[in-house]
């Protein structure tokens, strides 16, 4: 059998975790089968009783799932990685899998909405408190770490602002506590990232976004050590948030140009913020690649490349935004992003639309801040969509 760690990343995001039937097909099988039949009842019985390897059922295993597993598992460095229904599957299963009642999350505040929520409002039920600190504030990390703490969790970049925290000082900051480091590399993925490397206990990822690369399908996984993904995997299997094979399908024919997409995800990206922070109808551009970026040397020496998400802000707030958001032509006005397709949002009305005023202003969201997740198309073509509404502004 190959040993796909001997490989470069390129290689592995085409070709690892592909084990042939005897069809010999080229493209990896799609098992579109709920259950798996045995040679007779004694195997059956030797399947469920765990003495025999084997599928029963695709909510506890699928071979199609499996080849997404390993590969995203060797993309980011981990010894195993379990895939499920949704990003927001892979946080829930991965809390319920690590954390008991009594526990403790210390969370970045830039985080995806409905990770927020998942910890504000939901584990809260069930005695999990969270403690949300700025994302690059690390005495406020520091400060907010308790006896019960268990779980440090935070995304980098973040959305829409683009901060860049600093992936080995929590993970020592995390160890130091007996406490997880959880990083969502949903942003980067695999080929800008490996926070695993840096020191993180656990990647979580919503394959909705980059690996899919396309927007088709929603998805997630858990990547990390075994001992860790044991306990998380127990839990999925009971809860049923597994992934469907025909989604890892996909997935996997998204995970072969992901080297790719992501390099001209981040040209376009870099060529965009450039050209935005030549306009003088914007006052601010968020973009890591940028050299005015707080955290810029950061992000060169802890990613292999900046990413296709940015933010800018426009003179003349919400009502400037919106007139640009709605000048639009090409670019897609959705909550979405990592796709081929751009995508332009307006984070305070929309994805932080539920936060209070105070809240969005904490967290540096004003009324003409846009969000916009820079896609494969020309770059030029992109530029005239947004000229056309700026001209007016
Ligand atoms: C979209 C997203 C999620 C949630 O993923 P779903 O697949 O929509 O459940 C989690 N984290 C980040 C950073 C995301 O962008």
């Amino acid at each position: 059998m190959i040993d796909w760690n001997e490989f470069e990343f390129e290689t592995q995001a085409v070709r690892a975790g592909q084990h042939r039937t005897a069809e010999g097909e080229h493209s990896e099988a799609l098992f579109l089968t709920s259950s798996f039949v045995f040679e007779n009842a004694a195997q059956a019985a030797a399947r469920f009783g765990h003495r025999e390897e084997g599928n029963i059922y695709s909510r506890f295993t699928n071979p199609t799932v499996n080849t997404f597993e390993e590969r995203l598992a060797i993309l980011e460095g981990g010894e195993r990685a379990i895939a499920a229904a949704s990003g927001m599957a892979a946080i829930l299963n991965t809390c319920l899998g690590l954390l008991r009642a009594g526990d403790h999350i210390v969370a970045s505040q830039s985080v995806f909405g409905t990770t927020v929520i998942l910890f504000k409002n939901i584990l809260s039920k069930f005695g999990v408190e969270t403690t949300f600190v700025p994302l690059v504030d690390y005495t406020a990390w520091e400060q907010a770490v308790k006896p019960n703490t268990k779980l440090l969790f935070l995304e980098t970049p973040s959305n829409p602002l683009t901060e860049i925290a600093d992936i080995a000082r929590l993970a020592t900051l995390a160890h130091q506590n007996q406490a997880y480091l959880v990083v969502d590399n949903c942003l980067c993925t695999p080929a800008l990232q490996r926070p695993l490397s840096l020191g993180a206990d656990i990647v979580v990822h919503s394959a909705t976004k980059y690996l899919d690369g396309q927007g088709r399908c929603l998805g997630g996984a858990v990547v990390g050590k075994h001992a860790l993904l044991e306990d998380i995997y127990a839990v999925l299997r009971s809860s049923g948030a597994t992934l469907s094979a025909f989604n890892a399908w996909v997935f996997l024919k998204g995970m072969e140009t992901l080297s790719l997409r992501m390099r001209a995800h981040s040209e376009n990206a870099l060529a965009m913020a450039q050209w935005l922070s030549a306009q003088p109808q914007i006052t601010q551009v968020y973009y890591p690649g940028l050299e005015s970026h707080p955290q810029h040397a950061l992000a060169k020496t802890q990613q292999s490349g900046f990413g296709g998400l940015l933010s800018f802000e426009v003179a003349g707030g919400q009502n400037a935004a919106w007139q640009l958001i709605d000048s639009t032509r090409l670019i897609s006005i959705t909550g979405n992003l990592g796709d081929t397709k751009s995508t332009i949002t307006h984070p305070a009305t929309t994805t932080h639309g539920r936060l209070t005023p105070e809240e969005r202003a904490g967290a540096n969201i004003s009324d003409g801040l846009i969000r916009l997740s820079v896609g494969l198309e020309n770059v030029g073509d992109l530029q005239a969509d947004l000229a056309r509404g700026l001209k007016n502004l």
